[in-house]
């Protein structure tokens, strides 16, 4: 049977929004020598904004209008910028078909002229597409994630998605810090520029963020770090599923996050609010300490 100090623990938890599969995932989440986070999503409120945008061989209304044709069934936080960029205004998102996500890249699809794509310098890459117009320089500076649209090696243009940290992420990182834990990295499928100022933003170093990873690139940092203890990841399902079930402990953005998170995960968080996952890892170190 489970201990009475247990079935409290995981109470106490679910009053503050942390909820826990089994008693097993509390305990375990106790011996914990590593926590890794997702960026997009959930370091960061997945509430990103398209600040600006960068026409190529075409306008504004037709750039915008064709990346939310491709995005229109995903659930990505780019997507949902561009989606309210075009709501913004007053356009109408293009019809595309036969739309393919390739994760950490982008999407691609087919509209009445042709296929097209849109995604990120890994993306354009595999197109052929040259992405030195001297016109993009100054989005690719750094400060945000950019959207390229093109149509085979054809770049039609760029936009800059700005995603900001939740309020509450420096401080849960730092409570955890506080707590003892060893070492705490950010993983992210966005360029390194972007994850550096929100990483560095948040109290991370340098040699904690890692940028660039597609999804099996999170799976395979995951399995490193349980080579040298207990790892917790906390994602919010889109493109970091399997690194939360590779995790000894996946923690699922409850309220943010997709379908399939929760489901890969031992832990939701209904709240959205870092604190509550250093209280609830607390809370998991005094009821380890109270049973043994
Ligand atoms: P994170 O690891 O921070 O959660 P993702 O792995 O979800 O980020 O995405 C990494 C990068 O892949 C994005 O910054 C973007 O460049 C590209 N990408 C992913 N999904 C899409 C999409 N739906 N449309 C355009 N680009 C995308
Ligand atoms: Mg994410």
């Amino acid at each position: 049977s489970v201990p009475a100090a247990i079935l409290s623990a995981l109470s106490a938890a679910a009053r503050g929004g942390v909820l826990f599969k089994g008693g097993a995932a509390l305990e375990t989440l106790a011996t914990v020598r590593t926590f890794a986070f997702d960026k997009t999503g959930t370091l960061t409120t997945g509430r990103a904004e398209v600040t600006r945008l960068v026409p190529l061989a075409t306008d504004e209304a037709t750039l915008l209008t064709l990346i939310g044709g491709i995005e229109a069934q995903s659930e990505h936080p780019i997507a949902d910028a561009i989606r309210r960029a075009i709501d913004d205004r007053g356009l109408t998102a293009a019809t595309v078909t036969g739309v393919t996500t390739h994760p950490s890249e982008g999407i691609t699809g087919t509209d009445a002229t042709g296929p097209l794509w849109a995604g990120n310098p890994r993306m354009a890459a595999h197109m052929g597409a040259d992405l030195t117009d001297p016109a993009l320089a100054s989005l690719q500076d750094g400060a945000e994630t950019v959207v390229y649209l093109g149509r085979g090696a054809t770049l039609l243009g760029a936009v800059a998605v700005a995603d900001q940290p939740r309020p509450t992420s420096r401080d849960g990182i730092k409570a955890l810090r506080d707590a003892g834990i060893a070492e705490i990295v950010m993983m992210t499928g966005d360029r390194r520029p972007v994850a550096l100022r929100i990483g560095q933003g948040l109290g991370l170093k340098p040699d904690e963020i890692h940028a660039d990873l597609l999804p099996e690139d999170k799976v395979r940092l995951v399995g490193d770090l349980a080579a040298r203890g207990r790892v917790a990841f906390v994602g919010d399902g889109v493109n970091d599923a399997a690194a939360l079930a590779r995790a000894d402990v996946g923690i699922a953005m409850g309220a943010a996050g997709s379908e399939v998170a929760l489901q890969a995960a031992e832990v939701a968080l209904l709240s959205d609010n870092m604190a509550r996952l250093a209280a609830a890892h607390r809370l998991s170190r005094r009821t380890a300490a109270i049973i043994r």
